[in-house]
């Protein structure tokens, strides 16, 4: 089977838009499984001759970021058991949240590599600047990228790619 990229993150981050731009112009065969695992789809991806799978773990609709950190934690120790690499997905235009740091915490603790990508950075410049305020989680380099545009995801994936 092929090697996963788990996309973590509280709701609202853009981890769905992501997911859809790392697997575009691909059939979107999106999974679904019972119980636990209901929540995440699983949908086929490339970068440079790489195969992969991509599962979003963001199916779960909250009113509160911080109120429902136990489910988000559930959905990602669940996808990271069995990815390769994760990338933890954050909001450049919100800055480090309290959820953002109890979810990085716990990623801290685990085995599987984790890729920071922040988010929603659509202007060059300031997308650097909203993407330094994330070393504070203490992932290493934050990544900044726009889901929507597309702009930053190629570095993001070839750093990825290292990891399958
Ligand atoms: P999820 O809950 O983490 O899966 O987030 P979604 O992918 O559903 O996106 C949440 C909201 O953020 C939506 O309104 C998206 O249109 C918006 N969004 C996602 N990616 C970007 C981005 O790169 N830039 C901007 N400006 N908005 C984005
Ligand atoms: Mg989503």
């Amino acid at each position: 089977s092929l090697p996963i990229v788990a996309i973590i993150g509280r709701p609202n981050v853009g981890k769905s838009t992501l997911v859809n731009r790392l697997a575009e112009e691909q059939s979107a065969i999106v999974h679904d499984q019972p119980g636990v695992t209901r929540d995440r789809t699983y949908k086929p991806a490339y970068w440079r001759d790489r195969d992969f799978t991509v599962v979003d773990t963001g199916g779960l609709v909250f009113n509160d970021d911080t109120e429902f950190l136990p489910l988000i934690r559930q959905q990602a120790m669940a996808a990271l058991a069995e990815a390769s690499v994760a990338i933890f997905v954050v909001d450049g235009r919100t800055g480090p949240t309290p959820a953002d740091e109890e979810i990085a915490e716990w990623l801290r603790q685990q085995k599987v590599p984790v890729l920071l990508a922040v988010n929603k950075c659509e202007s060059p410049e300031q997308g650097l600047i909203q993407a330094a305020e994330f070393w504070e989680l203490g992932l290493g380099e934050p990544f900044a990228i726009s889901a929507i545009h597309g702009s930053g995801t190629g570095d993001l994936l070839d750093v990825v790619i290292n990891y399958l």
